[in-house]
Protein backbone atom coordinates (compact mmCIF):
# COMPACT_ATOMS: atom_id res chain seq x y z
CA UNK A 1 0.00 0.00 0.00
CA UNK A 2 1.17 3.22 -0.98
CA UNK A 3 0.23 5.49 2.02
CA UNK A 4 -2.12 4.67 4.89
CA UNK A 5 -4.03 7.95 4.61
CA UNK A 6 -4.49 10.19 1.53
CA UNK A 7 -6.15 13.37 1.76
CA UNK A 8 -7.63 15.04 -1.20
CA UNK A 9 -7.26 18.98 -1.05
CA UNK A 10 -4.85 21.10 0.68
CA UNK A 11 -6.90 24.05 1.48
CA UNK A 12 -7.41 24.77 5.33
CA UNK A 13 -9.52 21.80 6.06
CA UNK A 14 -7.19 19.43 4.30
CA UNK A 15 -3.75 21.14 5.58
CA UNK A 16 -5.30 20.87 9.56
CA UNK A 17 -6.37 17.00 8.92
CA UNK A 18 -2.71 16.04 7.52
CA UNK A 19 -1.53 18.10 10.40
CA UNK A 20 -3.45 16.50 13.03
CA UNK A 21 -2.86 13.02 10.96
CA UNK A 22 0.84 13.65 11.28
CA UNK A 23 0.80 14.87 15.20
CA UNK A 24 -0.86 11.57 16.17
CA UNK A 25 1.80 9.84 14.37
CA UNK A 26 -0.08 9.22 10.81
CA UNK A 27 1.92 10.24 7.81
CA UNK A 28 -0.58 11.49 5.37
CA UNK A 29 -0.19 12.18 1.36
CA UNK A 30 -1.27 15.24 0.80
CA UNK A 31 -2.62 15.82 -2.64
CA UNK A 32 -3.64 19.21 -4.25
CA UNK A 33 -4.90 20.03 -8.07
CA UNK A 34 -3.43 23.41 -7.74
CA UNK A 35 -0.26 23.66 -8.95
CA UNK A 36 0.66 26.56 -6.13
CA UNK A 37 -1.57 27.87 -3.43
CA UNK A 38 -4.00 30.34 -4.20
CA UNK A 39 -4.58 34.25 -3.02
CA UNK A 40 -8.22 34.40 -3.56
CA UNK A 41 -10.07 35.99 -0.23
CA UNK A 42 -12.92 33.74 1.07
CA UNK A 43 -13.35 33.56 4.80
CA UNK A 44 -12.27 36.52 6.28
CA UNK A 45 -12.29 35.14 9.83
CA UNK A 46 -12.41 31.71 12.05
CA UNK A 47 -15.11 30.98 14.96
CA UNK A 48 -14.14 30.72 18.47
CA UNK A 49 -14.19 27.19 18.02
CA UNK A 50 -11.95 26.81 15.70
CA UNK A 51 -9.39 29.61 16.83
CA UNK A 52 -9.46 27.73 20.40
CA UNK A 53 -8.48 24.79 18.63
CA UNK A 54 -5.51 26.13 16.34
CA UNK A 55 -4.26 27.89 19.99
CA UNK A 56 -4.34 24.73 21.63
CA UNK A 57 -1.48 23.92 18.84
CA UNK A 58 0.94 26.93 19.37
CA UNK A 59 -0.29 29.08 16.50
CA UNK A 60 -2.08 31.70 19.15
CA UNK A 61 0.60 33.95 18.66
CA UNK A 62 -0.08 34.09 14.55
CA UNK A 63 -3.88 34.35 15.00
CA UNK A 64 -3.40 37.23 17.41
CA UNK A 65 -1.31 39.18 15.30
CA UNK A 66 -3.50 38.81 12.46
CA UNK A 67 -6.54 39.27 14.11
CA UNK A 68 -5.40 43.09 14.80
CA UNK A 69 -5.52 43.60 11.25
CA UNK A 70 -8.59 41.78 10.60
CA UNK A 71 -10.52 44.01 13.33
CA UNK A 72 -9.30 46.89 11.88
CA UNK A 73 -10.70 46.00 7.78
CA UNK A 74 -14.46 44.79 9.55
CA UNK A 75 -14.42 48.11 11.53
CA UNK A 76 -13.68 50.21 7.96
CA UNK A 77 -16.25 47.95 5.97
CA UNK A 78 -19.06 47.75 8.00
CA UNK A 79 -19.01 50.64 10.26
CA UNK A 80 -18.73 47.69 13.45
CA UNK A 81 -17.06 45.31 14.30
CA UNK A 82 -20.30 42.86 15.68
CA UNK A 83 -20.94 39.64 13.92
CA UNK A 84 -24.29 39.80 11.67
CA UNK A 85 -27.40 37.25 10.84
CA UNK A 86 -28.48 37.90 7.90
CA UNK A 87 -26.66 40.77 7.26
CA UNK A 88 -27.66 42.93 10.58
CA UNK A 89 -24.59 43.85 12.37
CA UNK A 90 -25.91 43.37 15.66
CA UNK A 91 -24.44 40.21 17.36
CA UNK A 92 -21.69 40.83 20.21
CA UNK A 93 -19.86 38.06 20.15
CA UNK A 94 -18.05 38.89 23.23
CA UNK A 95 -21.29 39.09 25.55
CA UNK A 96 -22.57 35.09 23.86
CA UNK A 97 -19.36 33.57 24.96
CA UNK A 98 -17.32 35.33 27.84
CA UNK A 99 -13.74 34.95 27.58
CA UNK A 100 -13.81 33.31 24.28
CA UNK A 101 -12.74 34.61 21.29
CA UNK A 102 -12.75 33.93 17.84
CA UNK A 103 -9.93 34.81 15.02
CA UNK A 104 -10.23 37.42 12.32
CA UNK A 105 -7.66 36.38 9.53
CA UNK A 106 -8.02 36.14 5.77
CA UNK A 107 -8.56 32.51 4.31
CA UNK A 108 -4.71 32.98 2.14
CA UNK A 109 -2.89 34.06 5.21
CA UNK A 110 -4.58 31.03 7.43
CA UNK A 111 -3.78 28.74 4.76
CA UNK A 112 -0.12 29.84 5.22
CA UNK A 113 -0.38 29.60 8.72
CA UNK A 114 -1.73 25.65 8.28
CA UNK A 115 1.06 25.03 5.60
CA UNK A 116 3.19 25.93 7.78
CA UNK A 117 2.47 24.00 11.03
CA UNK A 118 2.33 20.81 8.48
CA UNK A 119 5.38 21.09 7.03
CA UNK A 120 6.80 21.56 10.64
CA UNK A 121 5.40 18.45 11.23
CA UNK A 122 7.47 16.93 8.17
CA UNK A 123 4.81 16.97 5.59
CA UNK A 124 4.84 18.26 2.31
CA UNK A 125 1.54 18.79 -0.11
CA UNK A 126 2.06 16.90 -3.59
CA UNK A 127 0.90 20.29 -5.38
CA UNK A 128 -0.09 19.44 -9.21
CA UNK A 129 -2.16 16.26 -8.24
CA UNK A 130 -5.54 16.28 -9.54
CA UNK A 131 -7.80 13.19 -8.47
CA UNK A 132 -9.70 11.75 -11.12
CA UNK A 133 -10.72 8.15 -9.87
CA UNK A 134 -11.14 6.46 -7.22
CA UNK A 135 -12.36 2.79 -6.35
CA UNK A 136 -12.66 1.30 -3.25
CA UNK A 137 -11.77 -2.53 -1.84
CA UNK A 138 -11.97 -4.78 1.04
CA UNK A 139 -8.18 -3.79 2.10
CA UNK A 140 -7.62 -1.27 0.50
CA UNK A 141 -8.58 2.24 -1.91
CA UNK A 142 -7.47 3.02 -5.12
CA UNK A 143 -7.40 6.37 -6.54
CA UNK A 144 -6.16 7.88 -9.91
CA UNK A 145 -4.14 11.16 -10.49
CA UNK A 146 -3.46 13.09 -13.17
CA UNK A 147 -0.17 14.91 -12.79
CA UNK A 148 1.95 16.79 -15.57
CA UNK A 149 4.14 13.74 -15.59
CA UNK A 150 0.83 11.90 -16.26
CA UNK A 151 -1.12 10.05 -14.95
CA UNK A 152 -0.66 7.72 -11.73
CA UNK A 153 -2.10 4.94 -9.43
CA UNK A 154 -2.04 5.34 -5.66
CA UNK A 155 -3.44 2.71 -3.34
CA UNK A 156 -4.46 3.93 0.47
CA UNK A 157 -6.04 2.68 3.54
CA UNK A 158 -8.12 6.02 3.77
CA UNK A 159 -9.29 8.42 1.50
CA UNK A 160 -10.49 11.66 2.73
CA UNK A 161 -12.31 14.38 0.00
CA UNK A 162 -10.96 17.35 1.80
CA UNK A 163 -11.68 18.87 -2.11
CA UNK A 164 -14.22 20.99 -1.97
CA UNK A 165 -17.44 21.91 -2.57
CA UNK A 166 -17.43 20.13 -5.94
CA UNK A 167 -15.72 17.83 -4.31
CA UNK A 168 -14.46 14.61 -6.53
CA UNK A 169 -13.94 12.35 -3.98
CA UNK A 170 -17.71 12.49 -2.85
CA UNK A 171 -18.92 11.86 -6.35
CA UNK A 172 -16.37 9.46 -7.19
CA UNK A 173 -17.55 7.32 -4.04
CA UNK A 174 -21.34 7.49 -4.61
CA UNK A 175 -22.16 9.90 -1.68
CA UNK A 176 -25.38 11.36 -2.04
CA UNK A 177 -25.57 15.42 -1.91
CA UNK A 178 -29.15 16.14 -1.14
CA UNK A 179 -30.55 19.59 0.06
CA UNK A 180 -31.78 23.01 -1.30
CA UNK A 181 -30.85 25.09 -4.62
CA UNK A 182 -30.05 28.86 -4.62
CA UNK A 183 -32.54 31.20 -3.70
CA UNK A 184 -29.86 33.87 -4.63
CA UNK A 185 -26.48 34.35 -6.62
CA UNK A 186 -23.80 36.52 -4.82
CA UNK A 187 -21.55 38.56 -7.04
CA UNK A 188 -18.44 40.76 -5.47
CA UNK A 189 -16.39 42.69 -7.93
CA UNK A 190 -13.37 44.90 -7.57
CA UNK A 191 -13.38 47.44 -10.19
CA UNK A 192 -14.36 50.90 -10.96
CA UNK A 193 -17.94 51.83 -11.50
CA UNK A 194 -18.78 54.03 -14.15
CA UNK A 195 -22.03 55.97 -13.38
CA UNK A 196 -22.12 55.58 -9.81
CA UNK A 197 -24.26 58.53 -8.84
CA UNK A 198 -27.17 56.37 -10.45
CA UNK A 199 -27.05 54.04 -8.25
CA UNK A 200 -29.66 54.00 -5.23
CA UNK A 201 -27.27 53.96 -1.93
CA UNK A 202 -26.54 50.68 -0.47
CA UNK A 203 -28.73 48.42 0.44
CA UNK A 204 -32.16 46.40 0.25
CA UNK A 205 -33.74 46.75 -2.68
CA UNK A 206 -36.91 45.85 -4.58
CA UNK A 207 -35.04 43.28 -6.76
CA UNK A 208 -32.10 42.15 -3.89
CA UNK A 209 -29.29 44.00 -2.25
CA UNK A 210 -26.55 46.54 -3.67
CA UNK A 211 -23.39 47.21 -1.89
CA UNK A 212 -20.72 49.50 -3.35
CA UNK A 213 -18.01 51.53 -1.78
CA UNK A 214 -14.80 52.90 -3.71
CA UNK A 215 -13.64 50.45 -6.14
CA UNK A 216 -15.96 47.90 -4.99
CA UNK A 217 -19.46 46.42 -6.41
CA UNK A 218 -21.61 43.53 -4.85
CA UNK A 219 -25.44 42.18 -5.86
CA UNK A 220 -27.59 39.60 -3.63
CA UNK A 221 -29.59 38.60 -6.66
CA UNK A 222 -32.76 36.47 -6.01
CA UNK A 223 -33.49 37.30 -9.84
CA UNK A 224 -30.74 34.88 -11.29
CA UNK A 225 -30.48 31.65 -8.93
CA UNK A 226 -28.35 29.51 -11.90
CA UNK A 227 -25.61 30.89 -12.54
CA UNK A 228 -23.16 29.20 -15.14
CA UNK A 229 -20.48 28.45 -12.50
CA UNK A 230 -18.10 27.05 -14.93
CA UNK A 231 -17.84 30.63 -16.68
CA UNK A 232 -15.82 32.94 -14.51
CA UNK A 233 -17.12 36.00 -13.89
CA UNK A 234 -16.62 39.08 -15.71
CA UNK A 235 -17.95 42.79 -15.64
CA UNK A 236 -20.59 42.30 -18.17
CA UNK A 237 -22.58 39.72 -15.68
CA UNK A 238 -22.02 41.57 -12.46
CA UNK A 239 -23.51 45.22 -14.29
CA UNK A 240 -26.23 42.68 -15.25
CA UNK A 241 -26.69 41.74 -12.28
CA UNK A 242 -26.54 45.52 -11.16
CA UNK A 243 -29.22 46.32 -13.58
CA UNK A 244 -31.51 43.62 -11.96
CA UNK A 245 -31.23 44.14 -8.60
CA UNK A 246 -30.96 48.12 -8.83
CA UNK A 247 -32.56 49.09 -12.10
CA UNK A 248 -29.75 51.30 -12.67
CA UNK A 249 -27.10 51.20 -16.44
CA UNK A 250 -23.51 51.24 -15.02
CA UNK A 251 -20.20 50.05 -16.22
CA UNK A 252 -17.24 48.58 -15.00
CA UNK A 253 -13.68 49.22 -15.90
CA UNK A 254 -10.22 48.15 -14.35
CA UNK A 255 -12.54 44.98 -12.94
CA UNK A 256 -9.58 43.12 -11.21
CA UNK A 257 -11.25 40.59 -9.61
CA UNK A 258 -14.38 39.14 -8.21
CA UNK A 259 -16.62 36.57 -6.87
CA UNK A 260 -19.44 34.75 -7.24
CA UNK A 261 -21.39 31.81 -4.92
CA UNK A 262 -24.54 31.09 -4.02
CA UNK A 263 -26.70 30.08 -0.92
CA UNK A 264 -27.52 26.73 -2.15
CA UNK A 265 -27.40 24.04 1.27
CA UNK A 266 -26.39 20.53 1.03
CA UNK A 267 -25.33 18.29 2.45
CA UNK A 268 -23.45 14.88 2.25
CA UNK A 269 -25.57 11.99 3.00
CA UNK A 270 -22.96 10.72 5.64
CA UNK A 271 -19.11 11.64 6.67
CA UNK A 272 -17.99 7.88 5.75
CA UNK A 273 -18.57 5.14 2.97
CA UNK A 274 -16.14 2.34 3.61
CA UNK A 275 -12.77 3.49 3.66
CA UNK A 276 -13.79 6.78 2.24
CA UNK A 277 -14.36 10.04 4.79
CA UNK A 278 -15.61 13.35 3.83
CA UNK A 279 -14.83 16.86 5.31
CA UNK A 280 -15.34 20.49 5.02
CA UNK A 281 -17.67 22.12 2.09
CA UNK A 282 -16.88 18.36 0.65
CA UNK A 283 -19.37 17.75 3.06
CA UNK A 284 -21.07 20.50 3.20
CA UNK A 285 -22.11 23.87 1.56
CA UNK A 286 -23.99 26.59 2.06
CA UNK A 287 -24.04 30.54 2.09
CA UNK A 288 -21.16 32.21 3.82
CA UNK A 289 -23.71 34.37 5.67
CA UNK A 290 -22.59 34.41 9.51
CA UNK A 291 -19.16 33.28 8.62
CA UNK A 292 -19.36 29.68 9.31
CA UNK A 293 -18.18 27.13 7.10
CA UNK A 294 -14.43 27.21 7.71
CA UNK A 295 -15.10 26.92 11.29
CA UNK A 296 -17.64 24.38 10.46
CA UNK A 297 -14.96 22.38 8.17
CA UNK A 298 -11.62 23.16 10.67
CA UNK A 299 -13.86 21.47 13.20
CA UNK A 300 -14.51 18.29 11.24
CA UNK A 301 -10.87 18.19 10.81
CA UNK A 302 -10.22 18.13 14.36
CA UNK A 303 -12.48 15.43 15.69
CA UNK A 304 -11.91 13.65 12.03
CA UNK A 305 -8.18 13.21 12.69
CA UNK A 306 -7.32 11.20 15.76
CA UNK A 307 -9.44 8.75 15.57
CA UNK A 308 -8.74 7.84 12.12
CA UNK A 309 -4.85 7.88 13.33
CA UNK A 310 -6.33 5.54 15.69
CA UNK A 311 -8.09 2.96 13.04
CA UNK A 312 -4.93 3.02 11.44
CA UNK A 313 -2.82 2.06 13.96
CA UNK A 314 -4.91 -0.42 14.34
CA UNK A 315 -7.25 -2.33 17.10
CA UNK A 316 -9.44 1.20 17.52
CA UNK A 317 -13.04 0.17 17.23
CA UNK A 318 -14.85 0.39 14.43
CA UNK A 319 -17.32 2.58 16.33
CA UNK A 320 -14.73 5.41 17.23
CA UNK A 321 -14.38 6.34 13.30
CA UNK A 322 -18.16 6.18 13.29
CA UNK A 323 -18.51 8.27 15.73
CA UNK A 324 -16.69 10.83 13.37
CA UNK A 325 -20.16 10.97 11.48
CA UNK A 326 -22.66 10.65 14.40
CA UNK A 327 -20.97 13.95 15.74
CA UNK A 328 -20.05 15.68 13.02
CA UNK A 329 -22.88 15.41 10.72
CA UNK A 330 -25.73 17.08 13.16
CA UNK A 331 -23.48 19.80 13.46
CA UNK A 332 -23.59 20.63 9.98
CA UNK A 333 -27.27 20.12 9.22
CA UNK A 334 -27.58 22.90 12.23
CA UNK A 335 -25.48 24.96 10.23
CA UNK A 336 -27.24 24.82 6.66
CA UNK A 337 -30.72 25.03 8.78
CA UNK A 338 -29.39 28.19 10.54
CA UNK A 339 -27.95 29.92 6.57
CA UNK A 340 -31.17 28.93 5.15
CA UNK A 341 -33.16 31.25 7.49
CA UNK A 342 -30.36 34.03 6.57
CA UNK A 343 -31.40 33.44 3.15
CA UNK A 344 -34.92 34.10 3.81
CA UNK A 345 -34.54 37.16 5.65
CA UNK A 346 -32.28 38.76 2.72
CA UNK A 347 -35.30 38.02 0.36
CA UNK A 348 -36.67 41.31 -1.35
CA UNK A 349 -40.10 42.31 -0.68
CA UNK A 350 -42.09 44.74 2.42
CA UNK A 351 -42.55 41.01 3.90
CA UNK A 352 -39.48 40.79 4.42
CA UNK A 353 -38.51 44.26 5.59
CA UNK A 354 -40.99 44.30 7.87
CA UNK A 355 -39.76 40.96 9.36
CA UNK A 356 -36.30 41.70 9.34
CA UNK A 357 -37.34 45.01 11.56
CA UNK A 358 -38.69 42.88 13.90
CA UNK A 359 -35.70 40.42 13.41
CA UNK A 360 -33.45 43.67 14.23
CA UNK A 361 -35.64 44.57 17.27
CA UNK A 362 -35.30 41.42 18.99
CA UNK A 363 -31.57 41.51 18.18
CA UNK A 364 -31.43 44.28 21.06
CA UNK A 365 -32.86 42.05 23.81
CA UNK A 366 -29.42 40.50 24.81
CA UNK A 367 -30.75 37.00 25.37
CA UNK A 368 -32.17 36.80 21.93
CA UNK A 369 -28.21 38.33 21.02
CA UNK A 370 -26.60 35.93 23.05
CA UNK A 371 -28.71 32.70 21.37
CA UNK A 372 -27.88 34.09 18.01
CA UNK A 373 -24.33 34.20 19.11
CA UNK A 374 -24.03 31.20 19.95
CA UNK A 375 -25.79 29.79 17.33
CA UNK A 376 -23.32 30.99 15.16
CA UNK A 377 -20.14 30.16 17.21
CA UNK A 378 -21.38 26.39 17.86
CA UNK A 379 -20.03 27.08 21.14
CA UNK A 380 -23.45 25.66 22.94
CA UNK A 381 -23.14 22.36 21.14
CA UNK A 382 -22.94 19.04 22.81
CA UNK A 383 -22.44 16.11 21.33
CA UNK A 384 -24.24 13.45 23.10
CA UNK A 385 -21.57 10.78 25.07
CA UNK A 386 -22.25 6.73 24.57
CA UNK A 387 -21.94 6.76 28.77
CA UNK A 388 -23.54 8.73 31.65
CA UNK A 389 -21.80 11.74 31.59
CA UNK A 390 -23.34 13.94 34.50
CA UNK A 391 -21.17 17.28 34.33
CA UNK A 392 -22.95 19.80 32.48
CA UNK A 393 -19.97 21.04 30.55
CA UNK A 394 -19.44 16.74 29.09
CA UNK A 395 -19.53 16.86 25.14
CA UNK A 396 -18.88 20.50 24.84
CA UNK A 397 -15.43 21.88 23.56
CA UNK A 398 -13.45 22.79 26.64
CA UNK A 399 -12.74 26.95 27.03
CA UNK A 400 -9.33 27.80 27.29
CA UNK A 401 -8.12 26.71 31.11
CA UNK A 402 -5.19 27.54 33.50
CA UNK A 403 -3.84 25.12 35.58
CA UNK A 404 -2.79 26.49 39.11
CA UNK A 405 -2.47 29.74 38.20
CA UNK A 406 0.48 28.96 35.70
CA UNK A 407 0.12 26.87 32.89
CA UNK A 408 -2.04 27.32 29.67
CA UNK A 409 -4.12 24.17 28.52
CA UNK A 410 -2.88 25.95 25.15
CA UNK A 411 0.98 25.12 25.98
CA UNK A 412 0.12 21.23 27.04
CA UNK A 413 -2.55 20.36 24.50
CA UNK A 414 0.30 21.36 21.61
CA UNK A 415 1.62 17.44 21.54
CA UNK A 416 -2.16 16.67 20.08
CA UNK A 417 -2.49 13.78 22.71
CA UNK A 418 -5.69 13.51 25.06
CA UNK A 419 -5.18 14.68 28.55
CA UNK A 420 -6.33 13.67 31.91
CA UNK A 421 -6.41 16.84 34.36
CA UNK A 422 -6.87 15.62 37.68
CA UNK A 423 -6.25 15.76 41.22
CA UNK A 424 -5.33 12.24 41.16
CA UNK A 425 -3.59 11.89 37.77
CA UNK A 426 -0.98 9.55 38.67
CA UNK A 427 -3.03 6.95 40.39
CA UNK A 428 -5.53 6.26 37.42
CA UNK A 429 -4.37 3.95 34.84
CA UNK A 430 -5.10 6.19 31.46
CA UNK A 431 -2.73 3.51 28.90
CA UNK A 432 -0.14 4.94 27.40
CA UNK A 433 -1.67 7.50 25.33
CA UNK A 434 -3.55 9.67 27.32
CA UNK A 435 -1.38 12.44 29.03
CA UNK A 436 -2.49 12.20 33.08
CA UNK A 437 -1.35 15.71 35.04
CA UNK A 438 -2.15 15.70 38.60
CA UNK A 439 -3.51 19.36 39.06
CA UNK A 440 -3.92 21.44 42.18
CA UNK A 441 -7.01 23.91 40.55
CA UNK A 442 -8.58 25.02 37.19
CA UNK A 443 -8.96 28.33 36.11
CA UNK A 444 -12.54 27.30 35.47
CA UNK A 445 -14.22 27.03 39.26
CA UNK A 446 -17.01 24.22 37.81
CA UNK A 447 -14.10 22.17 37.01
CA UNK A 448 -12.30 19.89 39.99
CA UNK A 449 -10.84 17.39 36.96
CA UNK A 450 -11.26 16.90 32.85
CA UNK A 451 -10.70 14.31 30.38
CA UNK A 452 -10.08 16.07 27.33
CA UNK A 453 -10.06 14.32 23.56
CA UNK A 454 -7.05 15.78 21.32
CA UNK A 455 -9.68 17.52 19.69
CA UNK A 456 -10.63 19.65 22.81
CA UNK A 457 -14.08 17.95 23.31
CA UNK A 458 -14.37 17.37 27.36
CA UNK A 459 -14.94 13.23 27.42
CA UNK A 460 -15.61 13.43 31.34
CA UNK A 461 -15.53 16.19 33.76
CA UNK A 462 -15.85 16.26 37.57
CA UNK A 463 -17.60 19.42 39.47
CA UNK A 464 -16.06 20.42 42.72
CA UNK A 465 -17.16 18.28 45.35
CA UNK A 466 -18.09 15.32 42.40
CA UNK A 467 -16.94 12.08 43.26
CA UNK A 468 -13.49 11.99 41.37
CA UNK A 469 -13.24 8.39 40.07
CA UNK A 470 -16.41 7.05 39.23
CA UNK A 471 -17.15 4.07 36.66
CA UNK A 472 -18.09 6.87 34.16
CA UNK A 473 -14.40 8.09 34.16
CA UNK A 474 -13.21 4.38 33.41
CA UNK A 475 -16.31 4.43 30.92
CA UNK A 476 -14.73 7.35 28.87
CA UNK A 477 -11.06 6.26 28.87
CA UNK A 478 -12.19 2.69 27.46
CA UNK A 479 -14.50 4.18 25.10
CA UNK A 480 -12.02 6.76 23.64
CA UNK A 481 -8.48 5.28 23.94
CA UNK A 482 -8.99 1.68 24.32
CA UNK A 483 -6.07 0.77 22.00
CA UNK A 484 -3.76 2.35 24.54
CA UNK A 485 -4.34 0.38 27.78
C1 LIG B 1 -16.92 34.60 -0.75
C2 LIG B 1 -16.78 33.63 0.37
C3 LIG B 1 -16.72 34.12 1.64
C4 LIG B 1 -16.60 33.23 2.69
N1 LIG B 1 -16.57 33.74 3.95
C5 LIG B 1 -16.44 32.90 4.98
C6 LIG B 1 -16.31 33.41 6.31
O1 LIG B 1 -16.31 34.61 6.56
N2 LIG B 1 -16.16 32.52 7.32
C7 LIG B 1 -16.12 31.18 7.07
O2 LIG B 1 -15.98 30.42 8.03
N3 LIG B 1 -16.23 30.67 5.83
C8 LIG B 1 -16.38 31.49 4.78
N4 LIG B 1 -16.44 30.99 3.53
C9 LIG B 1 -16.37 29.52 3.34
C10 LIG B 1 -14.93 29.01 3.34
O3 LIG B 1 -14.15 29.73 2.43
C11 LIG B 1 -14.94 27.52 3.00
O4 LIG B 1 -15.80 26.88 3.92
C12 LIG B 1 -13.53 26.90 3.06
O5 LIG B 1 -12.70 27.33 2.01
C13 LIG B 1 -13.63 25.37 3.00
O6 LIG B 1 -12.36 24.82 3.07
P1 LIG B 1 -12.07 23.38 2.45
O7 LIG B 1 -10.63 23.11 2.76
O8 LIG B 1 -13.12 22.44 2.88
O9 LIG B 1 -12.28 23.55 0.89
P2 LIG B 1 -11.52 24.47 -0.15
O10 LIG B 1 -11.02 25.71 0.50
O11 LIG B 1 -12.44 24.61 -1.32
O12 LIG B 1 -10.25 23.60 -0.58
C14 LIG B 1 -10.39 22.45 -1.40
C15 LIG B 1 -9.05 22.16 -2.06
O13 LIG B 1 -9.15 20.95 -2.80
C16 LIG B 1 -8.52 21.10 -4.05
N5 LIG B 1 -9.11 20.14 -5.00
C17 LIG B 1 -10.36 20.19 -5.54
N6 LIG B 1 -10.57 19.13 -6.32
C18 LIG B 1 -9.45 18.37 -6.26
C19 LIG B 1 -9.07 17.13 -6.86
N7 LIG B 1 -9.90 16.45 -7.68
N8 LIG B 1 -7.84 16.63 -6.59
C20 LIG B 1 -6.98 17.29 -5.77
N9 LIG B 1 -7.29 18.47 -5.19
C21 LIG B 1 -8.52 19.00 -5.42
C22 LIG B 1 -8.79 22.55 -4.40
O14 LIG B 1 -7.87 23.04 -5.37
C23 LIG B 1 -8.65 23.24 -3.05
O15 LIG B 1 -7.34 23.66 -2.80
C24 LIG B 1 -16.54 31.83 2.45
C25 LIG B 1 -16.59 31.35 1.15
C26 LIG B 1 -16.71 32.24 0.11
C27 LIG B 1 -16.77 31.72 -1.29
Amino acid sequence: MDADVVVVGAGPVGLLLAAELALAGVRPTVLERLAAPTEQPKARGIGVLAAEALRRRGLGADLDREHEHGLRALARDHGTTRTHFAWIHKIDQDAADPGRHGALIGQPALERLLRDHLRGLGVRVRHGHTVTGLRQGPDEATLTVETSTGEQRLTAGYVVGCDGGHSAVRRLAGFGFPGTPPLMTVRYAHAEVRGRDLLPPPGRLPGGTLFHDDGMIATFDFADTAPDRSAPLTAEEVRDSVRRVAGADVSLTAFRDGLRFTDQARQADAYRRGRVLLAGDAAHVHSPNGGQGLNLGLMDAMNLGWKLAAAVRGGASGALLDSYDAERHPVGAAVLHNTRAQSALLAPGPHVDALRDIVSDLMDLPEVNRHLGRLLSGVGHHYPLPYPAAHPAAGAHCPPLTIDDTVSLDRLAVTGRPLLLHPRAKRIDTGDRVEAVPIGKLSDDRLAAVLLRPDGVIAWAAAPGDDLEPAALRQALDTWFARSR
